[in-house]
């Protein structure tokens, strides 16, 4: 944040142009996106309307997240505390996040409750069990960590996101 002239807090430059989630399935770790599929056809056989929003995250739309409230704003201040895609899940091709079609984020507590059982089902992590609650994510189980440590982007630099698909069984 600048000071100008008169000691006052100038306001941050408006965002650039948004750079948007991929929701590719098929960017996804093999079992991953088998396992996500699975996962949204019991939703769907249940009765809801299931949406992935975000899929694999770039580093360019890591980048782009970064700057809200520290580079630019448009009023949602800071929205992420990683710099790098490197420590999410998301980064690798191993996570989804996960919304109701039509209520999006609000969608009602059923809704995350069948998500929740369904992940489990198939073996997955599922963000509503942590103690800071991410509803929508979903990310791929045992023997990954709930966090990436820093042999994950060591891996990805050395032999691509297949390297690291490998180390977790997920090829
Ligand atoms: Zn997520």
């Amino acid at each position: 944040m600048e000071v100008d002239e008169e000691g006052g807090l100038m306001a941050l430059p408006k965002p650039p142009r948004e750079i948007s989630a991929d929701r590719d399935l098929a960017k996804l770790a093999p079992r991953f996106r088998a396992a996500v599929e699975r996962v949204l056809a019991e939703m769907r056989r249940a009765g809801f309307q299931p949406a992935v929003v975000e899929a694999l995250r770039t580093p360019e739309r890591q980048e782009y997240l970064f700057g809200f409230g520290r580079s630019y704003d448009d009023g949602r201040g800071v929205v992420t505390q990683a710099s790098t895609a490197d420590w999410s899940w998301h980064g690798y091709g191993l996570a989804v996040d996960i919304v109701c079609a039509k209520r999006a984020w609000d969608a009602p507590p059923e809704f995350w409750r069948a998500l929740g059982a369904a992940a489990r089902d198939e073996g997955l992590v599922w963000g509503g069990d942590w103690k800071m609650r991410d509803l929508p994510h979903v990310q791929w189980g045992a023997p990954m960590r709930q966090a990436p440590s820093a042999r994950a982007p060591k891996l990805r630099d050395e032999g691509g996101l297949e390297a690291v698909w490998r180390a977790v069984g997920a090829v």
